[in-house]
């Protein structure tokens, strides 16, 4: 099967690895799309453990040893994908108390997982220490919070601080620091924090820094790694050095036509430079990223089945059992600043050239529900299934599913 930037044929723009075509037909994890959306139903979301599992090896091949890889729970927080990646992870982030009891029972130790958020209610930060969670600390009313409960329960929680950073990714879809943020303690006032979390006998035990997201431009991500460190070693002490220091992440993957691959070497090399920074400043520091869509972002598909297909004023319109209200993602309207489309294909005619460049709508009454604009397809019949491709990632949790009241999609991890 050809790889990213077929043009004519039904080949997506973008194919990726590990996934294949038999007789024409798209194949997940060595099952026919066919068929599972008859075991399954549609809409089906279906994700590859084995891919999942393929990326991460993959990306410990590359990056430095001793990096630590956590996963960030929303990403895709499906309970068997999370208890089949656990143990392929040093951890998770989590950033609700639903998020956290996910983590603990997919089997990762309380110690691991790491609980971020702007807002952490009273409650949330008491379930959290109760359960031995690391709590990122990103604010002084949090760092108040916590103090309370400690006292109140004569416990020493796992704390770590989230820096709000005083630069920007670069490049990357979504910026998370830099200006005004509600995410994480502002670098400048952190130091006073850090104080104040010292009269309250808090230890702050990591720091955690994340610039932003969806970034595939390897420079960009290693600048920004470098510049997070250098924010935390300015402020954590050298005569107790912290456990961990959590770089964030950003790393992302390729969604629109003209995206290429993120390019890891620079990364890594930023990394073991990192490392060794930290070993000269803070022996002993674990070095931490936290990843959601680079691990599993890949390894989804959600598959469609055309249930009409009309033609209005000249144009054609393939109408879809599922839509936005299970994959806002894909319809271009969770953040994106311009609509485009994910990579897409007929998943029962691969092999079929394109012969027509229809619009791929789902069910609901609002222009909104589209998921590929005039995009160049075979020409497919209802009954065909749709595949979109990089669905892994920010696909039905980030989605609107009590729209229009449609029924949910099944989500099944092969
Ligand atoms: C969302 C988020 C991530 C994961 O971002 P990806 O783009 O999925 O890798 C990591 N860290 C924090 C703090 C986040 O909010």
């Amino acid at each position: 099967m050809s790889t990213h930037g077929a043009e004519t044929s039904s080949t997506p723009h973008y194919w990726p690895p590990g996934w294949h075509s038999r007789d024409g037909r798209l194949q997940v994890a060595g099952r026919d799309a066919g068929d599972l959306a008859e075991a399954y139903g549609t809409p089906l979301y279906a994700y590859d453990a084995g891919l999942i599992r393929e990326r991460i090896e993959a990306l410990r091949t590359r990056l430095p040893g001793p990096v630590r890889l956590s996963y960030a729970v929303k990403a895709n927080p499906m309970p068997e994908l999370l208890s089949a990646l656990s143990p392929w992870v040093d951890g998770m982030d989590v950033a609700s108390g639903a998020e956290m009891h996910a983590a603990l029972a997919a089997g990762q130790p309380a110690g691991r997982i790491s609980l971020a958020g702007p807002a952490k209610p009273r409650a949330l930060l008491e379930a959290a220490i109760e359960a031995g969670a690391v709590v990122g600390i990103e604010s002084a009313r949090q760092l108040e919070l916590v103090g309370e409960i400690a006292a109140a329960t004569k416990t020493a929680p796992e704390l770590c601080l989230r820096l709000n950073p005083d630069f920007r990714l670069r490049s990357g879809g979504m910026r998370m620091s830099g200006g005004p943020s509600p995410f994480g303690v502002d670098a400048e006032a952190a130091g006073a924090l850090l104080e104040r979390a010292r009269a309250l006998g808090l230890r702050i035990g990591g720091y955690h820094v994340f610039a932003g997201s969806q970034c595939l431009d390897p420079e960009a991500l290693a600048e920004s790694h470098r510049r997070g460190l250098a924010e935390v070693l300015a402020l954590a002490p050298a005569e107790a050095p912290p456990a961990f220091v959590n770089l964030g992440g950003g790393l992302g993957i390729p969604y629109s036509r003209g995206d290429e691959p993120l390019e890891l070497g620079p990364v890594a090399e930023g990394l073991e430079a990192c490392l060794a920074e930290l070993d000269r400043r803070l022996p002993g520091t674990a070095l931490v990223l936290e990843l959601g869509r680079y691990l599993v972002g890949e390894a989804g598909v959600y598959l469609t089945r055309v249930v009409d297909r009309k033609v209005s004023r000249g144009r054609a319109f393939l109408v879809t059992d599922g839509g936005m209200h299970h994959h806002l993602a894909a319809s271009g309207n969770l953040g994106q600043a311009i609509r485009k489309d994910f990579p897409l294909a007929v998943a029962t005619r691969l092999a079929e050239p394109a012969a027509e460049t229809p619009s791929v709508v789902g069910p609901l009454c609002t222009p909104l529900d589209l998921l590929a604009d005039r995009t160049p397809l075979p020409r497919a019949e209802p009954g065909d299934l749709i595949a979109i491709f990089q669905s892994g990632a920010y696909g039905l949790t980030a989605s609107p599913t009590g729209f229009l009241s449609h029924p949910p999609p099944a989500e099944v991890l092969l």
